[in-house]
C-alpha cells in the first residue's frame, strides 16, 4: 500500500472540527511555489477558494495542477509560501491530519476487502465503533448508488463502480475539502459523462469543498463553481465557467478553452483594434496600451461565412480567406478558413437545412467571415506563452 493510500484512507475528517466562521475562505494559497530542483512547477500563485465551492484547476499536462493539489492534501511541501484550510495554516500538519481526503484517477482499492470494507477502513482504522460504520458506510453506499453492492470485491465491479466506490470512501470520512485528481481520467466517455453528472450532485448535497484537477475543460466547464486555468506553474484566470469560456482574458486561456479561434491583432486607438491584414474595428480595450499586442477572439458559433462576395450585413467586421477543410459533424458541419499565415478560424454551422448544407463552400473555396461586433472579445498576449 502507498503512503498516500495510507493516509488517504486513515485520515480524520472531523480534524480541529470547530466550526469557522462563514467568512473564512474554505481553502487559501498564498505566494505558494513548489520547486523540484531548479525547476519551478508551481510559481507564486494566489488562490481563495470559498466553503462548499465546485473549484477546479484545469490547464494541459505539466502545468502544476497535480502539484498544487498534492500541496494543498500535504504530500507535498511548498517551497514557499503558505496554505491555510478553513483558516487555519496547515504547514505543519501532516496528510492524515489535515480535513482533506483524495480521490485519485487509479481507484486504490484493497482488492481483498468487499466494498463495504473498503468505505468503512478509514473509520474502523480510527477506532468507531461498529455499529455507526455500518451506519455511515451504508448511507455513502446509498448516496454514491452501489447500495446493492455492498459485499462484492472491487475486481467485481466496472471501473466506474470503483471510481464511486473511491467516491464513498472519501465522504465517509467527513472532509471538510476534498481533492480529486483527475477521478474520471481512467473510464470511457460515456461513463464520464454519466458520472460528470453524479459528481456534481453529489457535491451539491454534501455541501463540501472540491477541489478538482483535470485537464479536459469539457468537464471543467460542466462542473465547477469556478475554474482556476493553469499555464506554466502560473493561474492565469479565475472565474466562472461562463465568464471563462465568453470572456477569456489571455491568448492562452482563449486557446485552450474551446476552439483556439485568435486573430492576431494591434491596439490601434482606444476602443480600436487593426486586425493583422485585416480592418480596424471597435472593442472593448480597456485593459490594454495603445500599441499593444493581442488578439482577438470570436467563438465558431458566432461566426457567418458567405462567399461569391455576397456581403455580411453592414457593419458587421469581416475578414477573408480560404477553406481549408469542410467536416461534416452530424448536428453542424466545421468549415476551417485560412486567414493567411499560420492564422485559422473554425466555423461551426448548425446543419438545421439541408439544402442550406449543401451550398456551404468546400476545400479552396474563397470566402469572408463576419460576426456582430459584440461577439468580438480582445484578449492580451499571455505573459506564459500559449502552451
Ligand atoms: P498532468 O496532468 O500531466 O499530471 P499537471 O498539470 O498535474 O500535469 P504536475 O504533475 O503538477 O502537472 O507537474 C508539473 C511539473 O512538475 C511537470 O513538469 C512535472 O514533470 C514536474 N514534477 C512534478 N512532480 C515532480 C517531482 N517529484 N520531481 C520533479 N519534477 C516533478
Amino acid at each position: 500500500m502507498s503512503s498516500e493510500l495510507n493516509s488517504e484512507v486513515t485520515m480524520d475528517g472531523n480534524q480541529g472540527a470547530a466550526a469557522a466562521p462563514a467568512a473564512v475562505s474554505s481553502v487559501e494559497l498564498r505566494g505558494v511555489t513548489k520547486r523540484f530542483g531548479d525547476f519551478t512547477a508551481v510559481d507564486d500563485l494566489d488562490l481563495t477558494l470559498g466553503q462548499g465551492e465546485f473549484f477546479t484547476l484545469l490547464g494541459p499536462s505539466g502545468c502544476g495542477k497535480t502539484t498544487t493539489l498534492r500541496m494543498i492534501a500535504g504530500f507535498e511541501r511548498p517551497t514557499s509560501g503558505e496554505i491555510a484550510i478553513d483558516g487555519e495554516d496547515v504547514a505543519a500538519l501532516p496528510p492524515h491530519k489535515r480535513p482533506t481526503n483524495t480521490v485519485f484517477q487509479s481507484y486504490a482499492l484493497f482488492p481483498h476487502l468487499s466494498v463495504e470494507k473498503n468505505v468503512g477502513f478509514g473509520l474502523k482504522r480510527k477506532g468507531v465503533g461498529k455499529d455507526e460504520i455500518a451506519e455511515r458506510v451504508a448511507a455513502e453506499l446509498q448516496r454514491v448508488g452501489l447500495a446493492r453492492e455492498a459485499n462484492r470485491r472491487p475486481s467485481q465491479l466496472s471501473g466506474g463502480m470503483q471510481q464511486r466506490v473511491a467516491l464513498a470512501r472519501a465522504l465517509v470520512n467527513l472532509p471538510k475539502v476534498l481533492l480529486l485528481d483527475e477521478p474520471l481520467g481512467a473510464l470511457d466517455l460515456k461513463l464520464r459523462k454519466g458520472l460528470q453528472v453524479e459528481l456534481k450532485r453529489i457535491q451539491r448535497e454534501v455541501g463540501i469543498t472540491f477541489v478538482y484537477v483535470t485537464h479536459d475543460q469539457e468537464e471543467a466547464l460542466t462542473m465547477s463553481d469556478r475554474i482556476a486555468v493553469m499555464n506554466r506553474g502560473h493561474v492565469e484566470q479565475v472565474s466562472v465557467p461562463e465568464e471563462v469560456y465568453d470572456r477569456p482574458t489571455t491568448t492562452f486561456v482563449a486557446g485552450f478553452i474551446g476552439v483556439s479561434n485568435l486573430m492576431p491583432a494591434t491596439v490601434s486607438a482606444a476602443g480600436k483594434v487593426r486586425l493583422d491584414g485585416g480592418p480596424e474595428v471597435g472593442a472593448d480595450t480597456a485593459d490594454l496600451a495603445n500599441g499593444e499586442r493581442c488578439a482577438a477572439v470570436v467563438r465558431p458559433e458566432k461566426l457567418t461565412v458567405s462567399m461569391n462576395g455576397a456581403g455580411p450585413e453592414a457593419g458587421r467586421p469581416r475578414v477573408e480567406g480560404v477553406v481549408e477543410s469542410s467536416l461534416y459533424l452530424g448536428t453542424a458541419t466545421q468549415i476551417v478558413v485560412n486567414l493567411g499565415g499560420d492564422v485559422r478560424m473554425t466555423v461551426l454551422v448548425p446543419n438545421a437545412d439541408e439544402a442550406e448544407r449543401q451550398r456551404l463552400p468546400g476545400g479552396g473555396a474563397k470566402v469572408s467571415l463576419s460576426w456582430a461586433p459584440e461577439h468580438m472579445h480582445v484578449v492580451r498576449e499571455s505573459p506564459n506563452g500559449n502552451g
